[in-house]
C-alpha cells in the first residue's frame, strides 16, 4: 500500500511542482488561500471512502455513525462562527449552494435581481451562459459612475419595477461594506427574499470585521475556501426553519447525491480554527495589508476602483499604464505574482483583455506578510507594468523581480 510518491510517480511530480509553485509565488488572487496541515490531512483522511447520502441521523447507507459525527461537528460550528440556527455543508462549491437556493425560492422563468456581473457580481448572479442567466429572468442592480459604490437607490428602483422573487446582495469584486439592511428594507419592499451570498468575505464576517448578513438575510450562502481558509466548498445558513427544511432537501436529493464527507472534515477543522483569537488577527490584518497594497498601488501611479477598500480585495484600473489586465496577469505571472485580469466598472475592453486586474490579500497574510511586504508588492507591480507600458522587451525587469520575489518568499516559507 504505497503513497502517491511510490505509486505514481508521474502524478507525484505534478504535486511537487505545485507545491513549489506555491511555495516561490506571491498568491494575490482575492479569492484564494493556503489552508493549514490540518485542513488537507482531513482531505486527505478515509472519510473520502464513505457514502452517506442524506442528513446525520436520517442516512441512505450504513456504517455512518462516525460520518455523522464530523457533519454535526461542521454544522454546530457554522452556525456558532455565523450566529445562526441552521446550516447545511453539503454543497460541493459555491456554485451549488446558489443553485440550491435558487431550486427552493424560484420555479425557471421567475425574475431575480443581483449585482451587475461587470461591476462585480458573480457568474451564478445571472450571467447568461450560467444556469441561473439561463432558466431565470435575472435584472441587476450596479455601482455608481461617480465613486463605484452600489447605487442603493437604483436597485431601489429596478426591484420596484420588475419585483424579484429574489435578491442577491453580495459579489465577487465588490471592495467595500455592503449594506446588508438596506437590501432587506428593499426586499420586504417587493416581498422577495434577501439571499446574501457572502463567499468573497465570510472569513472577515466571523471575525467581525465586516459586516454580518444575519439578522437581514433570509438566506446566506458561502464558499468556504476564500477568507474563511477551509476546503473548496459551498455553505448555506439560515434562521428560518421553514426555508432550512426546503434547503436540505434541494442539496439532497434535489441537486447532489453522496456529500463529500472529507470536505465536510475539512470544513469543520476550518471552522474550529475560525472560531480561535488567532483567526481573528488574520483578518484585522488581511484588511490592513489590503489597505497598505492599495496605497501602494496609487503611490506608484495605478487607481483603484472606488479609491481604496474595506475588505480583503480590490480592482486595481490599469487605463492610466495603457496595459490591459490580460498583459498585465502575464507579465506579473512571468515576475512571480499571481493574480487574474477583471473587468472594471463600465469597462471598453472585452471579458478576456478587461482593464483592471483584482487583487486580494488573504493567502499572502496567512504566509505571514504584514503592511511592509505588502508595499514592497505594489512596487514591484508598478516596476513590472511600467515596463510592460513602454512597449520594449520587460523580461529582465520580470527576472529581477522575480528573483526578489523567491527572496521573499523564502522569508515566509509554507508547509515546509
Ligand atoms: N459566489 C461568489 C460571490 C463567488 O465569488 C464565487 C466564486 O468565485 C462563487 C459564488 C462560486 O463558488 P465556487 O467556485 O465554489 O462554485
Amino acid at each position: 500500500n504505497q503513497g502517491v510518491d511510490q505509486a505514481d510517480p508521474a502524478l507525484a511530480k505534478i504535486l511537487a511542482g505545485e507545491l513549489k509553485r506555491q511555495q516561490d509565488q506571491i498568491e494575490l488572487i482575492a479569492s484564494e488561500n493556503i489552508v493549514s496541515k490540518a485542513v488537507l490531512d482531513a482531505q486527505g483522511s478515509v472519510l473520502t471512502n464513505k457514502y452517506a447520502e442524506g442528513y446525520p441521523g436520517k442516512r441512505y447507507y450504513g456504517g455512518c455513525e462516525v460520518v455523522d459525527e464530523a457533519e454535526l461537528l461542521a454544522i454546530e460550528r457554522a452556525k456558532q462562527l455565523f450566529g445562526c440556527e441552521f446550516a447545511n455543508v453539503q454543497p460541493h462549491s459555491g456554485s451549488q449552494a446558489n443553485q440550491a437556493v435558487f431550486m427552493v425560492t424560484m420555479k425557471p422563468g421567475d425574475t431575480f435581481m443581483g449585482m451587475n456581473l461587470d461591476h462585480g457580481g458573480h457568474l451564478t448572479h445571472g450571467k447568461s451562459v450560467n444556469q441561473s442567466g439561463k432558466w431565470f429572468n435575472p435584472v441587476a442592480y450596479g455601482v455608481r459612475t461617480q465613486d463605484h459604490l452600489i447605487d442603493y437607490d437604483e436597485a431601489a428602483a429596478v426591484a420596484r419595477e420588475h419585483r424579484p422573487k429574489v435578491i442577491i446582495a453580495g459579489g465577487s469584486a465588490y471592495s467595500r461594506q455592503i449594506d446588508f439592511a438596506k437590501f432587506r428594507q428593499i426586499a420586504d419592499e417587493v416581498d422577495a427574499i434577501l439571499m446574501c451570498d457572502v463567499a468573497h468575505y465570510a472569513g472577515l464576517i466571523v471575525a467581525g470585521e465586516y459586516p454580518n448578513p444575519f439578522p437581514h438575510a433570509h438566506i446566506v450562502t458561502t464558499t468556504t475556501h476564500k477568507t474563511l481558509r477551509g476546503p473548496r466548498g459551498g455553505l448555506i445558513l439560515t434562521n428560518d426553519k421553514k426555508l432550512a427544511k426546503k434547503i436540505d432537501s434541494a442539496v439532497f436529493p434535489g441537486l447532489q447525491g453522496g456529500p463529500l464527507m472529507h470536505v465536510i472534515a475539512g470544513k469543520a477543522v476550518a471552522f474550529g480554527e475560525a472560531l480561535k483569537p488567532e483567526f481573528k488577527t488574520y483578518a484585522k490584518r488581511v484588511i490592513e495589508n489590503a489597505r497598505a497594497l492599495a496605497d501602494s498601488l496609487q503611490s506608484v501611479g495605478f487607481k483603484i476602483v472606488s479609491n481604496g477598500t474595506d475588505s480583503h480585495l480590490m480592482l486595481v484600473d490599469l487605463t492610466p499604464k495603457g496595459v490591459s489586465g490580460a498583459q498585465a496577469e502575464i507579465a506579473l505571472e512571468r515576475a512571480g505574482i499571481t493574480t487574474n485580469k477583471n473587468s472594471i466598472p463600465g469597462d471598453p475592453l472585452p471579458a478576456m483583455q478587461t482593464s483592471g486586474l483584482r487583487v486580494g490579500t488573504p493567502a499572502g497574510t496567512t504566509r505571514g506578510f504584514g503592511v511592509e511586504e505588502f508595499r514592497q508588492v505594489g512596487r514591484w507591480m508598478g516596476e513590472v507594468l511600467d515596463a510592460v507600458a513602454t512597449g520594449e522587451d520587460s523580461t529582465a525587469v520580470e527576472q529581477k523581480v522575480r528573483a526578489e520575489v523567491v527572496q521573499l518568499t523564502q522569508r515566509f516559507p509554507i508547509y515546509s
